[in-house]
């Protein structure tokens, strides 16, 4: 079976600055001033720039730094700053796929000690890759569910082919419908956190392409299942029923 290998620079990786469980640490995000290799900034302290801490190979890294203000995230966010962000994002995100400089570009967002994020202060990554092959990233298959919602060209469910299993959410949205999957990713970030305490506000959110349309997996992040990483056997939640009542009648 083709797998993507990526190259770690453990050198670099040591170095990486954490400020998420040593609050006491600086946060570089705060001080805008001092930032480098800035490439293109929008309203209301939304900063994209190089990543100094570059630890994968053969590909270049960028940061997307969503607000000027620590400690708040998406869902503090007004309606309109969350589309301005999602729109900035996508927008980067495809500039760099149409660079032609890369064979894959990903965008990504960890918040939360459980996601691999280090940075507290709210912010997403691009990261373009000289060589990893998108043919194995997740399919259309993969964004099937128990539908939740459907609303201005976005679709949102519950997770029936989930990659961790538990509360895993995919937003499916058509060519031009980013405001409204803007909006309804800032939903179910609020559910996310609201609801999957042991995450501790943990979660991932990852955009992917579906034929024409973009499509999203936000996910709270726990311990990994020792069922995937050992095995790739997949959990499937028995109260998906439940999260989607839930969520259709709480936060919608
Ligand atoms: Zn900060």
């Amino acid at each position: 079976m083709k797998i993507n290998l990526i190259r770690f620079d453990m050198k670099v990786g040591r170095n990486k600055p954490e400020n998420i469980i040593h609050k006491e640490n600086d946060c570089p995000f705060c001080h805008p001033e001092g930032l480098t290799d800035i490439y293109a900034t929008d309203e209301g302290g939304i900063i994209l720039l190089k990543n100094k801490y570059d630890v994968l190979a053969d590909a270049d890294q960028l940061v997307l730094v969503e607000t000027n203000r620590c400690g708040v995230d998406m869902p503090d966010y007004t309606t309109e700053h969350m589309r301005r962000i999602v729109r900035f994002g996508v927008s980067k995100w495809r500039e760099m796929e149409a660079s032609g400089k890369y064979s894959a570009v990903i965008f990504f967002k960890n918040h939360g000690h459980l996601s691999g994020g280090t940075m507290r202060h709210a912010h997403m990554q691009l990261v373009g890759f000289r060589g990893a092959d998108p043919s194995l990233f997740p399919q259309e298959e993969d964004f099937e569910g128990l539908s939740i919602v459907e609303r201005d060209g976005v679709l949102l469910n519950a997770a029936t082919r989930p990659r961790l299993g538990f509360g895993e959410f995919n937003l499916v949205a058509a060519p031009g419908a980013i405001d409204a999957l803007a909006d309804l990713m800032q939903k179910t970030v609020a559910y996310v956190c609201d609801r999957f305490k042991k995450s501790q506000d943990s979660y991932n959110i990852f955009f992917y392409h579906a034929g024409e349309k973009i499509a999203a997996k936000i996910m709270p992040r726990f311990p990994t299942s020792p069922l995937l990483i050992g095995y790739d056997l997949r959990i499937l939640p028995s109260n998906l029923p439940e999260i989607v009542e839930d969520f259709r009648e709480n936060y919608l």
